[in-house]
């Protein structure tokens, strides 16, 4: 084997500058465009200009006949398409729950994009099923699930709630004699589907992609918080799935997981945790409290694309016992190549994908378990500091700000829309309107890697400006 001095900077062999190929200055320069790219959201207006979004009608135009160069294909996407981007990349973008792509997973997401790798199966990509299993092993301990879990890489919080549903509908049917993937559900038992009041728009969507109906469900009021109410938690029985919520979106409330578990389990119900961006709490040593109980559940979602900072899209499922995911998702037996190793494909609505646990990785093994949790208590902290900067101000903080969202009301509603849409022209930062509990509100969500104090007092100032000039 040749030495290799860890002190001398690009030795390996594949570090050399590849050849000047046609193909490799194509993406030196996308690399030059990406980093302008990335150098200028720190500084540049959240939204884009109107000139620039009107500017896209060149795109408008007919099929071409003719072949174009890639680097004209390249430029045409960099000079027309980036500054109609929304900087939501960037450290003051905190509308809906977005989170950023942090260097290693933007990285290592371009390197996957270059191996194009299919992550169906074991024999398509050892590399990106490696990466799955040891990524699935590190999600597990630092969400603090349950060891031995079976995980789906999937496309965002609405495909892995989608994904653990479908586990838990096979389960419970199973349960009571039924086999739904054979069958389906005309003529099954049916299944009982308990809900919040405050349970996000997606899960309810997925539920009614399951056949399991988007309104039949019995939706349990919640407190002021969005919290389920227990003294108003139904008697379950039968097939039954009781699905929770780690982390409100408008709050970031937490519902109680641990009793909700134990009431739910005693009566033989399947618990379905979205944790879409609320479950990371658990990675935190001071906000593992609010996530405490979640792991009794028996299934659980959440995104990777939110708050651990990976590009889009990346969702996650995890469900106690691989076996009832994998009679969910799995293809038929004979048509999958039998081997020792984990098949993605079992666990997944798909079967050709691209390798999102690549990005998962690559986030985990930059961040390491204290830089995860330091993202998520930065995160939290600016949170704070937005709640304590409006309230200074004179403005109503309606929300406990236990987590990373922070909901604000600058007077009645047409004033406080008012203000959000004046906040969104102006450009410093970026917020979305919501209807609270019946308060038209704006939404504040920290969950961007680059955000510091910093992006926080400045986005303030702009938020106050707006809000008391007319
Ligand atoms: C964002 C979110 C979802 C949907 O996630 P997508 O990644 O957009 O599919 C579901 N539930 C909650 C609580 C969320 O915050």
């Amino acid at each position: 084997m040749r030495d290799i001095d860890p002190d001398a900077e690009n030795t390996a062999d594949h570090l050399k500058a590849p050849r000047p190929t046609m193909e490799n200055k194509l993406l030196e320069s996308v690399a030059l465009r990406a980093g302008r790219y990335l150098e200028d959201l720190k500084e540049r207006r959240v939204n884009p200009a109107p000139e620039a979004v009107r500017a896209l009608d060149a795109f408008r135009e007919p099929m071409p006949d003719c072949a174009c160069a890639p680097e004209q294909v390249v430029a045409m996407l960099d000079d027309m398409g980036s500054p109609a981007t929304v900087a939501m990349a960037g450290p003051r973008f905190f509308g809906f729950v977005i989170g950023g792509a942090m260097p290693a997973a933007l990285a290592a997401n371009w390197l996957a994009a270059a191996w194009d790798q299919n992550a169906g199966l074991f024999v398509s990509s050892p590399i990106a099923a490696v990466l799955e299993e040891v990524s699935l092993g590190w999600l597990l301990d630092v969400l603090a699930l349950p060891a031995g879990c079976g995980g789906a890489f999937v496309t965002g919080a609405t495909v892995a709630n989608f994904t653990a549903l479908a586990a838990a509908r096979h389960a419970v049917l199973q349960r009571a004699g039924w086999d739904v993937e054979a069958q389906g559900l005309f003529g099954a038992p049916a299944v009982a589907v308990v809900v919040s009041e405050e349970a996000h728009p997606s899960l309810f969507k997925s539920l009614g992609m399951l056949g399991m109906g988007r309104e039949r469900v019995v939706r349990v009021p919640v407190d002021g918080q969005g919290r389920m109410r227990l003294d108003c938690f139904p008697e379950v029985s039968g097939p039954a799935i009781v699905c929770l919520q780690a982390g409100n979106v408008n709050t970031g409330s937490f519902d109680a997981a641990g009793e909700i578990c134990r009431r739910a389990h005693a009566a033989g119900a399947w618990v379905h945790v979205d944790g879409a961006f609320g479950l990371w709490a658990a990675a935190s040593p001071r906000y593992a409290h609010l996530a405490e109980g979640a792991g009794d559940a028996d299934s659980w979602a959440t995104d990777a694309h939110k708050w651990l900072n990976v590009p889009y899209d990346s969702g996650l499922a995890f469900v106690r016992d691989p076996e009832n995911l994998r009679a969910a998702m799995g293809l038929t037996a004979a048509y999958l190549p039998q081997g020792e190793h984990r098949e993605p494909s079992q666990f997944v609505p798909e079967l050709s994908r691209r390798a999102r646990g690549i990005e998962v990785w690559a986030a985990l093994k930059g961040l390491g378990r204290s830089g995860l949790a330091e993202l998520i208590e930065r995160c939290c902290r600016c949170a704070a500091r937005f709640a304590e900067g409006l309230k200074a101000a004179g403005f109503e903080v309606l929300n406990e700000v236990v987590l990373n969202q922070v909901l604000v009301r600058f007077g009645p509603p047409e004033e406080t829309r008012r203000a959000i849409a004046a906040l969104q022209v102006d450009g410093t930062c970026w917020c979305g309107g919501t209807v609270w509990q019946g308060h038209t509100a704006m939404r504040i969500s920290v969950s961007n890697w680059a955000t510091t104090e910093a992006d926080v007092d400045r986005s303030l100032e702009a938020m106050v400006r707006m809000a008391t000039s007319r």
